[in-house]
């Protein structure tokens, strides 16, 4: 049998494989320690599972409008209005299977043949893919991390074609954690907007911040770049709603209308019941939110340090979501050989950087419980010694 050729340049979804193969070792009864998903170790919030259930009792169980539960996309569009200072209607508004599907359905309806995405790396290792699968040309920027493994406003310059179309922004960042400050943004939407490009924000993580860092939406910077701006968000990372697929999308309604034509014909609407888990989210208190982070902050300090005190290795403190990224080069290993080992001696499970775009580093997810984190730490002390000694 001969598959669509579009499979064959696509690469599997590393985060899902070694978090699916962490949780098989453990269901055998090995102890592993993992580092693996970005998956929030708390169970979601009851007053949002209870939502859920109210609304399975209530027979919320068939096909609802392609777009979201009306409720939930108001719900939204106030969540924008108020958080974001985003003014969107329920019409600019499609709720969509997990943010990854927004961002998916997206690169569907924007991008043709031969057109070029910009994408910094380290990056979130599913947007180069998807823009594969588009037909489109992934264009990848390096970034360092003497400079917090941020985009500049000149190698943004430099990345820009007449092909190019989109720029994909992820603050606060998957892998890497890094928060551009307002100022940032504000100085990369004048390069788009002079270049008239579109941006599609990922703002995934925007609740998970620390020390003061400050989320600005880069499509609040002006009118202009507004309405070049496609803002992409879900429920998954802040409410700890990993496996109930609710993400959303936030964009013109010529966009939305059109993403909703591909969601008619490939998932349909996100399930029902679900949706109405995602309005208690948003309506009731965010209390959840606050205490989910705080645990964040506190497990951020802990691995840090232990990362920090392990000669050989070494990561900046991240200023938001959950993960450290981890430079290894100095192990002389690259970070799949890195990643195997340790997962086979040690029994620790992080992903590889090369997923993201940067084979010197592998990621660590610290959305899980301070014992992992201790245990995982000195088990992976132990296995950084054991290389040194070689
Ligand atoms: N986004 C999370 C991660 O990077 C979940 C897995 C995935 O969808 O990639 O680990």
């Amino acid at each position: 049998m001969k598959l669509a050729a579009r499979v064959s340049q696509v690469t599997p979804s590393l985060t899902l494989a070694i978090s699916a193969k962490a949780k098989e070792m453990r269901a055998e009864g090995i102890d592993v320690c993992s580092f693996s998903a970005g998956e929030p170790d708390f169970p979601t919030p009851s007053h949002i599972c209870q939502a859920a259930k109210k609304a399975l009792d209530e027979g919320k169980t068939k096909y609802g409008a392609v777009a979201g539960e009306p409720l939930l996309r108001q719900a939204i569009a106030k969540k924008l209005r108020v958080d974001n200072n985003l003014d969107f209607a329920p019409e600019n508004i499609i709720v969509t299977n997990g943010g990854k599907y927004s961002l998916f359905n997206l690169m569907q309806v924007l991008i043709e043949e031969g057109d070029e995405v910009i994408i910094p790396a380290p990056y979130w290792l599913s947007y180069p893919e998807m823009v594969k699968i588009a037909g489109g040309k992934p264009v990848i920027v390096n970034t360092l991390g003497e400079n917090n493994y941020k985009i500049t406003p000149e190698q943004l310059k430099q990345a820009i074609t007449p092909r190019s179309k989109l720029f994909v922004l992820n603050s606060p960042s998957n892998p890497t954690g890094t928060v551009y400050t307002p100022e940032e943004i504000r100085v990369l939407a004048q390069v788009i907007l002079e270049h008239d490009l579109l941006v599609v924000s990922d703002e995934i993580y925007e609740k998970i911040l620390y020390d003061g860092a400050e989320h600005l939406s880069i499509g609040a910077v002006n009118s202009d770049i507004f309405q070049r701006t496609i803002t992409s968000n879900g429920f998954a990372k802040s409410y700890s709603m990993t496996g109930w697929r609710v993400g959303y999308a936030a964009a013109s309604v010529e966009i939305i209308k059109a993403m909703s034509i591909i969601q008619g014909h490939s998932t349909s609407n996100v399930c029902t019941f679900a949706q109405y888990g995602a309005i208690a989210a948003l309506k009731e208190s965010q209390d959840c939110v606050k205490e989910m982070v705080a645990a964040f902050a506190q497990r951020r300090e802990v691995i840090y340090d232990a990362i920090n005190s392990i000669p050989g290795l070494s990561c900046p403190k991240p200023d938001g979501a959950f993960y450290v990224f981890v430079d290894i080069s100095k192990t002389g290993k690259t970070s799949l050989e890195f990643c195997n080992s340790l997962l086979e001696s040690q029994k620790v499970a992080a992903i590889p950087g090369i997923a993201f775009g940067a084979d010197n580093c592998i990621r660590l997810s610290y959305a899980t419980d301070m014992k992992t984190i201790e245990t995982g730490m000195k088990r992976l002390s132990k296995f950084v010694n054991g290389i040194s000694q070689q």
